[in-house]
C-alpha cells in the first residue's frame, strides 16, 4: 500500500461524506448541533482540494490530519484529525506500507482518539465505530485474511458498532446534554467512521470477481 491508495482513501471519503453530508447533519440535528455532515465535508473536501506533493503513506495521512484540525471547527475535527496523524506517525516512513502496519496504525489512530476525547466504547461516539473497525482489522491480519477481505471485516465491524449505538445513552460530547433523549438515535460520529472504513475498503479496489462494480483502486 503505497501514498496514492491513502490519498484515494481520502478522495473515496471525501466523495463518500459529500454523498452523506445530510444525513449525517440529521443525525446530528437529532442528538447534537445539526453540523456534523457539513463540518465532515467542509474538512475533507479541503484534504482532497489541496494534496500535498506526499510520497509516502505517512505523509499523506499527517498531512490529511492536519488539514482537518484546521478546517473542521467541531469536535470531530480534532479527533479525525489526530486519527489519521497519529495513524501517519505509526506507520513506517517507507513509500509502501504492509496491511499488518495499517492494522497497528488504525489502533494508533483509535488509541490517540480515545486520549483526545477520554471516550470509551459504550460512550456513543465515533470510538464505538473505530474500535471494534481496529480489532476486526488486526484479527484479519493474524488470520492471513487478504487485505480485501481484511478492510470488509473492518468495514462491516464499523457499521455494525455504528447501528450499535442506536440503543446507548451519550456520554461524551454534546449529545451527552440529552441525558436520556440521546438514545434511539444514531451517533453521527460512529456513522461517519463506518463511511472512513467503507472508502478505505473501496481504496482497495474490487474484492472478488463480479464482487465489485465501482472503480478499480491502485493495483
Ligand atoms: P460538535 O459535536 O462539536 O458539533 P461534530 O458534530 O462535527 O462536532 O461531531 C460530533 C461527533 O463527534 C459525535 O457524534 C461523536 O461521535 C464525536 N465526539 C464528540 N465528542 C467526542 C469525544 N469526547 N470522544 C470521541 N468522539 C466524540
Ligand atoms: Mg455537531
Amino acid at each position: 500500500m503505497d501514498a496514492r491508495f491513502f490519498a484515494a482513501w481520502m478522495t473515496e471519503t471525501a466523495h463518500a461524506v459529500a454523498a452523506a453530508r445530510d444525513e449525517l447533519t440529521r443525525l446530528d440535528a437529532a442528538i447534537g448541533d445539526a453540523d456534523h455532515g457539513t463540518n465532515l465535508d467542509r474538512g475533507f473536501t479541503a484534504v482532497t482540494e489541496s494534496p500535498p506533493a506526499a510520497a509516502t503513506p505517512r505523509e499523506v495521512l499527517t498531512a490529511a490530519g492536519t488539514t482537518l484540525i484546521r478546517k473542521v471547527g467541531g469536535a470531530s475535527g480534532p479527533l479525525y484529525g489526530t486519527a489519521l496523524r497519529r495513524m501517519g506517525a505509526a506507520l513506517p516512513d517507507t513509500p509502501e506500507v504492509s496491511l499488518a502496519d495499517l492494522a497497528e496504525a488504525l489502533t494508533a489512530g483509535v488509541d490517540g482518539v480515545r486520549r483526545l476525547g477520554g471516550a470509551a466504547e459504550g460512550d456513543k461516539t465515533m470510538v464505538d465505530a473505530l474500535a471494534p473497525a481496529a480489532r476486526a482489522l488486526t484479527e484479519a491480519v493474524r488470520a492471513g485474511a487478504s487485505p480485501e477481505a481484511a478492510l470488509d471485516a473492518a468495514m462491516s465491524a464499523a457499521e455494525a458498532g455504528a447501528k450499535a449505538t442506536v440503543p446507548l445513552r451519550a456520554r461524551k460530547g454534546r449529545a451527552s446534554y440529552l441525558g436520556e433523549r440521546s438514545v434511539g438515535h444514531m451517533d453521527p460520529g460512529a456513522a461517519s467512521t463506518s463511511l472512513l472504513l467503507a472508502a478505505l475498503r473501496a481504496a482497495c479496489g474490487p474484492g472478488s470477481p463480479g464482487a465489485g462494480s465501482g472503480p478499480a483502486g491502485p493495483a
